[in-house]
């Protein structure tokens, strides 16, 4: 047989080494950001365009490339920084494989400017798909310029893959924050579609927090500083009062370089253990200082993740040194480790349910009010303490079919919802049995039960009623009827620029389900109005959740959005495991559950209840 191995030409393998290190334009907008850093750069601009697929540029001040290494530069395994293996074990650079602007040259437009402090003119080079189109002497200012345009230009499968812009942009974004968070003694300037999103200044680590996420995050900020012969851990962490319901901002830097581990993570929750409620994440900014020996950031193309040679010491050593920062800024009053969280948590509902009187009243408020909403408010007031999310009766109104003639607006008599008419399969033929029997009975503060003529149903309420909050957003935002109440005194959330841009996307949407925006400036948004199910108290949880579950999933088309919102809005406001029901709440959320278009499936695909026959049951007694 022939021979059938060949090398692979360079313009190839450098294509497959892009898959590994370019997944989307934050891989290129974190490597020329390091590489800009390995300069010794002192100035670092950004500019992005179309979320990056356009244009991304990085401009720095560093040390430049003579013309020979501007054309090396774009060799695979060509880079300035390690010259034998043993350097491996002695990083002080970010970069080291050399293999970034290869990678990026293989499946982009790149133009490369570049100039030494001891050069007259500097070098231009510009490459497309790995072919040189050009190289030309120029006049440019000491450092390095490289503009990469067109991304994945030559791959449309992975170009497709992209997100929109706004997506894209965001991921940047989080690029762009690990590393200057990384490095704030570095002046970066970040630039989308021509606008500044972000100019911070040579500062030290705290004010770079504060510029980068905002000026309320200053009195947050709880100092942690702790120097071993391990490792020395310096930072901060953020008060637990605090704690934000979305994992939030959570930086580990190892050697200024920002790593995930899921350990040392874990070690900061432990130091947290008792101070803040369960499923809320403490925000933490921590710079970990080690041998460089003593790592491994080999093991991840793209170099986020890292191997510690000694985890279980660093474990413990970040652990205490952080609850010493909680103890000694007197940021838990007092530090008891032997804690019992389950003490907690019945406290916590009771504070939950004392709010509770406040969203009934809110419940009933309908500017369109008619007799059915009376109805509600009196046997509200009657005594229906528990199922704050509104009866049958109440929340139908804020559906069209009460508004139009009151409202002047269009009129939608002739518009039947599927709702109006359908039932669960099940229940096609029962559903007079249902509501005659409005039997119902909470099991375990987690499922309801009621009966059927076949036998019974067993129905998770926390499923349920995020069903039933689900489709009366959706309806809101495909109808724009949306009905607000307004808040006494505005409220002032403020918020991250980037967090500024999500809202900024997702508020006409929100708008239609009801909320209502005073100004939005560049760090603070002005609440006027809240849906009518919207308590107060919950404004600000709302919105943390809310921006948490927007950040992966936002963009795309209207519709799609309004989903996301539906969705994470529902999942904060419905009743949750826990939650006691009173029989009447009990049967308004059973109706309502089957007067939704869909009752099977909950918002996220999962079953909302089970039926038990008289069959099944017979079954079990033979
Ligand atoms: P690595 O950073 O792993 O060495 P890269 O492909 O990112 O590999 O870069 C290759 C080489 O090009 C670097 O080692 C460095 O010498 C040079 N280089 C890249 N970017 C810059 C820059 N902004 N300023 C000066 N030199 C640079
Ligand atoms: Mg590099």
């Amino acid at each position: 047989m022939a021979d059938i191995i060949k090398l692979l030409p360079d313009h190839v393998a450098n294509q497959i080494a892009a898959g590994e290190v370019v997944q989307r334009p934050a891989s290129v907008v974190k490597e020329l950001l390091e590489n800009a850093i390995d300069a010794g750069a002192t100035r670092i601009k950004l500019i992005v365009k179309g979320g990056g697929k356009i244009l991304i540029q990085v401009v720095d001040n560093g040390v430049g490339m003579s013309t020979t290494d501007a054309r090396l530069s774009f060799e695979r395994h060509a880079t300035s920084k390690i010259q034998s293996a043993e350097d491996l074990f002695n990083l002080n650079t970010k970069g080291f494989r050399g293999e970034a602007l290869a990678s990026i040259a293989a499946i982009a437009h790149v133009e490369l400017q570049t100039k030494t402090e001891d050069e007259e003119v500097g070098t231009a080079i510009h490459i497309e798909g790995s072919t040189i189109i050009s190289q030309e002497v120029v006049v440019t200012p000491k450092g390095t310029s490289i503009a990469v345009k067109h991304l994945f230009f030559n791959i449309p499968a992975r170009r497709n893959f992209l997100k929109s812009d706004s997506v894209e942009l965001r991921h940047i974004t989080d690029e762009f924050h690990r590393v200057s968070l990384a490095h704030p003694a570095v002046a970066f300037h970040y630039y989308n579609n021509g606008n500044e999103l972000f100019n911070l200044p040579s500062s030290n680590f705290r004010h770079r927090i504060v510029n980068i996420f905002g000026k309320k995050t200053n009195e947050k900020l709880v100092p942690v500083e702790e120097e071993t012969q391990v490792v020395t851990i310096s930072g901060f962490i953020t008060k637990p009062e605090f704690a934000k319901k979305s994992r939030g901002e959570q930086y580990f830097f190892v050697n200024n370089r920002f790593v995930k581990s899921p350990y040392l993570h874990h070690a900061v929750l432990a130091a947290f253990e008792g101070l803040i409620k369960p499923g809320a994440h403490p925000g933490y900014f921590l710079t970990l200082a080690v041998d460089p020996a003593s790592i491994d950031i080999n093991i991840h193309p793209t170099k986020t993740e890292i191997k510690f040679d000694d985890e279980q010491t660093l474990y413990a050593i970040l652990r205490s040194t952080i609850k010493h920062s909680l103890g000694q800024f007197n940021v838990a009053p007092t530090l008891d480790f032997e804690h019992d969280n389950n003490l907690e948590t019945p406290y916590d509902y009771r504070n939950k349910s004392a709010v509770i009187p406040k969203v009934e009243v809110d419940a009933s408020f309908n500017p369109f009010a008619d007799e059915k909403l009376d109805v509600s408010r009196s046997r509200q007031n009657s005594g229906v303490p528990n199922y704050k999310k509104q009866s049958s009766q109440s929340w139908e109104g804020l559906y069209v079919e009460n508004t139009p003639e009151v409202s002047g607006m269009p009129n939608f008599d002739g518009l039947s919802f599927e709702s109006d008419v359908s039932t669960g399969s099940i229940f096609e033929d029962e559903k007079g049995n249902l509501d005659a029997a409005a039997i119902t009975f909470q099991l375990r503060r987690k499922y309801i039960i009621t009966t059927i003529k076949s036998g019974m149903v067993v129905i998770d309420q926390g499923r349920a009623h995020q069903r039933v909050l689900y489709e009366r957003f959706l309806r809101s935002v495909t109808l724009n009827e949306g009905v607000s109440q307004q808040l006494l005194f505005p409220i002032q959330l403020s918020f991250s620029s980037s967090e500024i841009a999500i809202l900024e996307e997702i508020k006409d949407n929100l708008s239609t389900m009801g909320f209502v925006f005073g100004e939005i400036s560049t760090a603070m948004v002005e609440i006027n109005g809240v849906p009518p199910l919207v308590a107060e108290a919950e404004v600000v949880s709302i919105f943390d959740e809310l921006m948490a579950d927007c950040q992966q999933n936002v963009g795309g088309d209207g519709f799609s959005q309004a989903d996301v919102l539906s969705k994470a809005l529902c999942k904060s406001l419905a009743v949750k495991t826990g939650d006691v029901l009173d029989v009447i709440s009990q049967a308004a959320l059973v109706n309502d559950l089957f007067a939704c278009t869909e009752s099977i499936l909950s918002p996220f695909n999962k079953p909302i209840y089970i039926t038990i026959t008289e069959n099944d049951i017979d079954k079990k007694f033979i």
